[in-house]
């Protein structure tokens, strides 16, 4: 996937190798590219950017289950969280396709925003489909693609019997049980800075998942300005924040693999307002000056102080 993913497992059941475990997790992450990733070129999601019918499109359910939840995030963040971003996000290179020298001309990001939009996609539920409202859409689930694999990789050890575990599939994470000390896991929230890896705070996770998003990893510089990969749908331009990073927890990684990224995209002042709106556990960073200033949503401290609960 373009990215890193690791796996810890505390008290394996008896006769599970570690080498039968990665041929399957490996299984199972390959099923995922095979499903939605737009660097594959013979994903179902590829297949299906490519199909330019504005008629009803049959599509399997595992995709169906990760557009439906982006279009969810996408009504929920009106429309900052967008999978049909795909045309800006290659536009300003950070898809499949090599970034180009130049930044793009507001001509271009314009004819690029005129294809993006998250209502120009339908969905059915039964038989799944979509119907695309122009046949040139492009829809992008990279937003949730760690989570989906985290959430598919986590399954799979279930299967085999594990009960305590830790998956990471680069900065979406999901844990269940407890580590090989018995405790809960902890999982870091970065210092969002892009030359340094230092510990922000750490989160107890069991049962949970947690993802972090941000603009300090995946980035270029320009002309002494940094663009960062998350893309404003209102803008066609890489988002302009003071929002470091956002961490979410919840029950499924996909969903807090979207809901971080849409938080970045709402930025310090609107991201916070949604978590608290809608219950949702995050804990933001903010860039202030000099200084980072680290807060969590009202669901976020709750869900602290439950933890530490013995
Ligand atoms: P997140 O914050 O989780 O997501 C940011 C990404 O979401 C952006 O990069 C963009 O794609 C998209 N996005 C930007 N703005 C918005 C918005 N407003 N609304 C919704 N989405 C937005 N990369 C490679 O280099 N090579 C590969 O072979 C490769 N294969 C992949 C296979 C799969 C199945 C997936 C899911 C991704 C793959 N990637 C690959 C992509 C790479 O890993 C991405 O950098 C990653 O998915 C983005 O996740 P993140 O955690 O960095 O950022």
């Amino acid at each position: 996937m373009g990215t890193y993913y690791s796996v810890k497992v505390a008290r394996p059941p008896a006769g599970l190798s570690a080498e039968t475990l990665r041929l399957q997790v490996e299984s199972a992450l390959d099923q995922v590219i095979g499903e939605i990733s737009t660097y594959e070129p013979t994903s179902e999601l590829s297949r299906l950017n490519r199909d330019s019918s504005t008629d009803w499109i049959p599509i399997s359910p595992n995709l169906h289950a990760v557009i439906a939840e982006g279009q969810r995030i996408a009504a929920l963040s009106d429309g900052a969280f967008d999978i049909t971003i795909g045309p800006l996000v290659n536009l300003w290179g950070f898809g499949p396709e090599a970034r180009p020298d130049e930044l793009p001309t507001q001509e271009a990001i314009q004819a690029a925003r005129a294809r993006v939009g998250w209502r120009k996609l339908e969905l059915r539920a039964s038989p799944p489909a979509v119907r695309k409202a122009r046949g040139d859409l492009y829809i992008d689930l990279s937003a949730l693609g760690e989570g989906v694999g985290a959430d598919r990789v986590a399954t799979e050890l279930e299967t085999q019997g594990v009960g305590d575990y830790m998956v990471a599939v680069a900065g979406t994470i999901r844990a269940k049980g407890r580590n090989a000390k018995d405790q809960p896991w902890a999982i870091a929230i970065e210092e969002p800075l892009p030359d340094q890896r230092s510990v922000h705070r750490l989160v107890p996770v069991s049962d949970r998942a947690i993802s972090t998003s941000g603009d300090y990893r995946n980035f270029f510089v320009k002309d002494g300005k940094r663009y960062s990969h998350e893309i404003d749908p209102g803008t066609g331009a890489p988002i302009e924040r003071h929002l470091g990073s956002a961490t979410v927890v919840g029950e499924r990684a996909m969903v807090v693999d979207g809901l971080a990224t849409a938080f970045m995209v709402l930025g310090e002042q609107r991201g916070p307002a949604l978590a608290t709106d809608q219950g949702l556990a995050a804990y933001f960073i903010v860039r202030e000056g000099e200084t980072l200033r680290g807060f969590g949503s009202p669901a976020f401290e709750d869900y602290l102080t439950r933890s530490r609960q013995p």
